[in-house]
């Protein structure tokens, strides 16, 4: 890996990191692509340089990690892993999804709960870093068997969380259903009525008006605050969405709202083309009540969509690309595929969706680029919205949340982008927003004391 070379600092950091974590490629790639960003305000502001600052910030403040034990539907005993990394707590109460996929080990969670605290720290609402998840699989799983998992991982995780300590939420393969069931089991065990211990909760029983929608949506704010900065809107132009999941779904329902034709989606298995735009209502149909795949879609929709089993999305010109599946997605190659298909504007919903080679080919050809950080900051700022009326016992309606959403969104993109400037970086949202969330939390950190 190349080195932040500029500041001897950062470089000498990323090598201890390295050595510290061995066999975390995800982590290391992370933090690498953060600490590439810090040198000018390291130089513009050396007390961020002093001894341990930074030391402290790649170290998380506690690491989880468990057994889950659970019985199939066989009556088979199963093993899985749980995680739960306490990141950083220096602006609010640890905060994050789990993961529920079989890809989950310590790098991944850890990567996730790194980016997570600069995430949170770009929302400017008062919460910490943290990341979770178990290497379980959900897929081809019973109802039943997905509910004795999450019981059984709650029945550990519960003894670390809690409404002012550290607050889970959704990621891949965790939705409504699993918080449903891990939020039962927290209640049960604890015998309390904490609304504010876990987000994405069903809306009669706490959760906010527009959660599971905010993710997907507020890249798509992002990617228009993006194009707005350029003299565009979305209004009539082509996108690519990879993924069929959570974010993907409501990516290409906003998209449609602002006048915009996604054409894509996709799943491990391949990807659709449809040349009418993705109809949203039969894809939502098929994953979230049928838990169908893309390929059900192309038999169903007719004439217009096309699977192609293995594919990836990239190679379909757009002007717009949106990922929204999962960690490196996007490679070198793929990203030479779209700029010479004249992509506009790409926009990360999912987590490190981009490989740095590709990243910095997309930078270079003078593409706008939202890292996941801040474009896909809407989910997790929709969250800590929900933890705000779980305090008060109260719920907003669907416009106030999509107001404040919007707002957030315009608010991180205007933040990404004067910081950008500020530090002689024009146009580049990867240092606009790895600084401004870094200002945030190293202020708070070293107001705090050594701890
Ligand atoms: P879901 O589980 O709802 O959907 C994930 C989608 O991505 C599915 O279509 C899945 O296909 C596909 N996918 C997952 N892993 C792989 C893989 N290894 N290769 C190919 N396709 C894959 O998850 P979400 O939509 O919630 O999350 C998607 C991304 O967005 C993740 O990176 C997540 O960290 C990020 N994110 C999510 C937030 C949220 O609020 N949910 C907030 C911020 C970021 P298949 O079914 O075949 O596995």
């Amino acid at each position: 890996m190349t080195r932040p070379d500029t500041h001897p600092l950062l470089s000498a950091l990323l090598t201890e990191v390295e050595q510290r974590n061995p066999a975390q490629p995800e982590f290391h790639q992370a933090v690498h692509e953060v600490l590439e960003s810090l040198a000018p305000v390291l130089v513009e502001r050396p007390h961020y340089a002093e001894p341990g600052l930074v030391e402290r910030l790649l170290e998380p403040e506690r690491q989880i990690i468990f057994r889950v034990p659970w019985q199939d539907d066989q009556g088979r005993v199963q093993v899985n892993r749980g995680f739960r990394i306490e990141f950083n707590s220096a602006l609010g109460p640890y905060k994050g999804g789990l993961r529920f996929h079989p890809s989950v080990n310590l790098g991944i969670v850890k990567f996730l709960g790194f980016e997570q605290i600069f995430k949170n720290a770009l929302t400017g609402l008062g919460i910490g870093g943290g990341k979770g998840g178990s290497d379980f699989d959900p897929h081809g799983r019973s109802d039943a068997e997905v509910m004795r998992f999450c019981q059984s991982f709650m029945t550990e995780l519960q003894r670390h969380i809690g409404e002012h300590t550290d607050v889970p939420a959704g990621d891949i393969g965790v939705g409504g259903r699993e918080i449903g069931y891990l939020f039962g089991q927290y209640r049960r065990i604890t015998n309390r009525w904490e609304a504010g211990v876990l987000t994405g909760k069903g809306t009669t029983w706490g959760g906010s008006a527009i959660r599971p929608e905010a993710t997907g949506y507020g890249n798509v704010l992002f990617a228009a605050a993006m194009l707005r900065e350029r003299g565009e809107d979305l209004e009539g132009q082509t996108a690519v969405v990879s993924g069929s999941g959570n974010v993907a779904l409501y990516t290409i329902e906003k998209l449609i709202a602002l006048g915009a034709n996604p054409l894509t989606c996709s799943d491990s298995g391949g990807y659709v083309i449809d040349e009418k735009g993705i109809d949203v209502a039969l894809l939502q149909q098929i994953k979230e009540v049928e838990r169908g795949r893309v390929s059900d879609y192309a038999e169903r929709r007719g004439s217009s969509a096309r699977y192609v089993p293995g594919g990836r999305v990239w190679d379909v010109p757009a002007d717009v690309a949106l990922p929204s599946a999962t960690q490196n997605e996007l490679d070198a190659d793929a990203a030479a595929t779209l700029i010479q298909n004249g992509v506009k504007v790409v926009s990360e919903g999912a987590n490190m969706p981009t490989t740095p080679d590709a990243l910095h080919l997309i930078q270079q050809a003078g593409v706008a680029f939202g890292p996941g950080k801040a474009a896909n900051a809407g989910g997790v700022a929709v969250s800590a919205l929900e933890m705000s009326q779980n305090h008060a016992r109260t719920a907003w309606t669907r416009e106030r949340v999509e107001d404040e959403l919007t707002q957030i969104m315009n608010d991180i993109h205007r933040t990404c982008h004067d910081t950008a400037d500020r530090y002689g970086a024009p146009g580049d949202y990867v240092t606009g927003a790895n600084i401004a969330g870094f200002e945030r939390v190293a202020d708070a950190m070293l107001e705090q004391g050594v701890i």
